[in-house]
């Protein structure tokens, strides 16, 4: 089973996050054995990005979640950075703004959507608005539960004008955060990422499963699929994703478009012996 098939959170069923094993590594055994493929469909993916922006009908939003430390950086570094920034850009989803926030949750995320032949990466995305926003209760329940069915008409109306969208939720265990946590503290280089409230949004890990799991179950759909990639394997993580991508394009049909000139002529004009 390939990798598109296999973390693809099948249409209208529920998840079970603890049915998904986060260390998981597939037929490799480690990094080392890895590293071919990777290339390869890191290869691939930069192929078919410059493919994309030259084809101009299509664009690829991929959405990214995950519990903090779970790789969103390492994944928009080592998958998504092998792409042409001509043509690609990321999209990071924090605390919104006094003028996000006066707007309807998903209007930032309308804004940034990807233009025709353009990759955006979303650091985080709309779904924080049914995660962390229901987590901390910072509005109703009533006002949650709706934005499911709104996520989906959103997402389907980007499909609908030539989107392309990919989710991918970066699934790692508690414990594995923890000592992700861990190496940061022993990492200087990594001390400007540390706050209080990573230590602290630990005591909601049930809450946010229980959250990630309606997200992935209700919003899973078949032009908008979320993915529930094992992530405690960076390497893992990373080639399941890129080839994820690189399938997803390859679906696309995607074309260089016909020549704007006649080429003949244009070889008869300047690049006949007798010319030059
Ligand atoms: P980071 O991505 O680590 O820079 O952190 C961004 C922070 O903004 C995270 O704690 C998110 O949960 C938070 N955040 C993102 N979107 C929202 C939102 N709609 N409402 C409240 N907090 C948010
Ligand atoms: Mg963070």
């Amino acid at each position: 089973m390939n990798d598109s098939v296999r973390f693809r959170v099948t249409s209208g069923t529920r998840v079970k996050l603890s049915g998904i094993d986060p260390a998981f590594k597939g037929r490799h055994a480690d990094h080392a054995s890895a590293a071919d493929e990777l290339q390869h469909y890191t290869e691939r993916l930069r192929a078919l990005q410059e493919l994309l922006y030259a084809d101009g009908r299509h664009s690829l939003l991929i959405c990214l979640q995950a519990m903090d430390t779970g790789g969103k950086d390492g994944v928009i570094n080592h998958v998504l950075g092998a792409m042409n920034p001509q043509g690609c850009r990321v999209a990071h989803f924090r605390r919104p703004s006094p003028e996000e926030a006066a707007h309807d949750f998903l209007w930032r995320a309308h804004r940034d959507a990807p233009a025709r032949g353009e990759v955006v990466i979303f650091n985080r995305s709309h779904y924080e608005d049914v995660l962390v926003v229901r987590v901390h209760k910072l509005v109703s329940r009533a006002v949650w539960t709706e934005r499911y069915a709104r996520i989906n008409e959103f997402e389907r109306a980007l499909a609908a004008d030539g989107v392309a969208i990919l989710k991918f939720y970066l699934h790692i265990s508690s414990a594995e955060q923890l000592a992700r946590f861990k190496a940061r503290l022993q990492d200087p280089s990594k001390h400007w990422k540390i706050t209080t409230s990573d230590y602290a949004e630990r005591n909601f890990w049930r809450q946010y499963r229980r959250a990630y799991e309606d997200a992935l179950s209700r919003c899973s759909t078949e032009y908008a699929p979320w993915y529930a990639i094992p992530s405690n394997h960076k390497w893992f993580r990373n080639l399941a994703i890129a080839r994820i991508v690189v399938e997803r394009l390859e679906a696309m049909n995607l074309k260089y478009p016909a020549p704007a000139v006649d080429l003949a002529q244009i070889r008869r004009k300047y690049h006949t012996a007798a010319r030059r």
